[in-house]
């Protein structure tokens, strides 16, 4: 990649600092010095009197309790806005796991360590895991994603450290993905990951899209390895469901035959993997 041209890159890292500076640091506003305006973590997080609550653990406090309460859809409703508008941006911007794997690319940079995607399965897989762990959900009782989702569990051992001092056992989890993560780049994002599935599901016609202009290509596809869900934007999965915007393959490529389109609302003349570059 260029040296000069990181620019959605930059932009991203500073992104994914802020939100991982508000879990981290939260905690100890919340107990050291009584300081409650920020509650919470990426799974439910209270930013004065307004509540947002992450799509899943929403959906599954739903399908478990078999209740629908109101303050709970309204917290849900910017979230899921969000990912109608934006697709998985909440993946490729804001999610701590994803911060902490990209950190972990840097270190692995660092000590010059080269990667291959060594196991890629079918995407399939990424809905089999949203509709299992939701079916697995309703049969034992209980809101699995809640306790055990990855993103939540990193917010959840920064409060458990400052409150309690201690660690849980799940947060082990955590290690496992970002273990994972030296054999396939996002393994779990890619395939496992329950939320992540649910908000390609909701971005699925998503307006915000990684579009290329067939002229500028070269097809010398350095776009598709920096991609690090495994897509290939020169063949147009920059405008598909799992894309999460991240914005990597527009800065690796050195021609700008890629970029973020809006896509204008309206009848569908083409097809998501091939929208129209405006
Ligand atoms: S797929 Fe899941 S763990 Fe990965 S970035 Fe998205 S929400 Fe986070
Ligand atoms: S296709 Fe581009 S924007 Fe989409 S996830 Fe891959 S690198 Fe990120």
């Amino acid at each position: 990649m260029s040296g000069k041209k990181r620019r959605y890159s930059r932009w991203r890292l500073a992104v994914q600092t802020a939100a991982f500076l508000v879990i981290l640091i939260n905690p100890f506003l919340n107990y050291y010095w009584q300081f409650s305006f920020v509650q919470g973590w990426y799974q439910s997080l209270g930013i004065g009197k307004l509540w947002f609550v992450s799509p899943l653990e929403g959906l599954e406090s739903i399908l478990v309790s078999k209740t629908v309460y109101l303050p709970l859809l309204i917290g849900m409703l910017i979230p899921v806005l969000l990912a109608l508008f934006l697709g998985r941006v909440f993946c490729g911007w804001i999610c701590p796991i994803h911060f902490l794997s990209e950190l972990e690319d840097r270190l692995l940079r660092l000590l010059r360590i080269k990667r291959r995607d060594l196991w890629r399965l079918p995407r399939m897989v990424f809905w089999f895991a949203l509709i299992g762990e939701l079916l697995l959900s309703m049969i034992i009782g209980a809101p699995l994603f809640v306790f055990l989702s990855p993103p939540g569990l990193v917010g959840r051992e920064i409060m458990m450290a400052v409150f309690f001092h201690t660690l849980a056992l799940e947060g082990v989890i955590v290690v496992l993905v970002l273990t994972l993560n030296l054999f396939t780049r996002r393994f779990f994002c890619r395939y496992l990951c329950p939320l992540g599935a649910l908000l390609a599901f909701l971005g699925s016609k998503r307006r915000l899209l990684v579009v290329k202009r067939e002229e500028e290509c070269l097809k010398c596809g350095l776009c598709d390895r920096a991609c690090p869900l495994g897509l290939s934007p020169s063949q147009g999965e920059g405008a598909s469901l799992y894309c999460w915007n991240c914005g990597e393959c527009v800065d690796a490529c050195r021609l700008n035959a890629l970029a973020f389109r809006w896509r204008a609302i309206g009848p569908r003349v083409q097809s998501d993997s091939q929208p129209r570059d405006e």
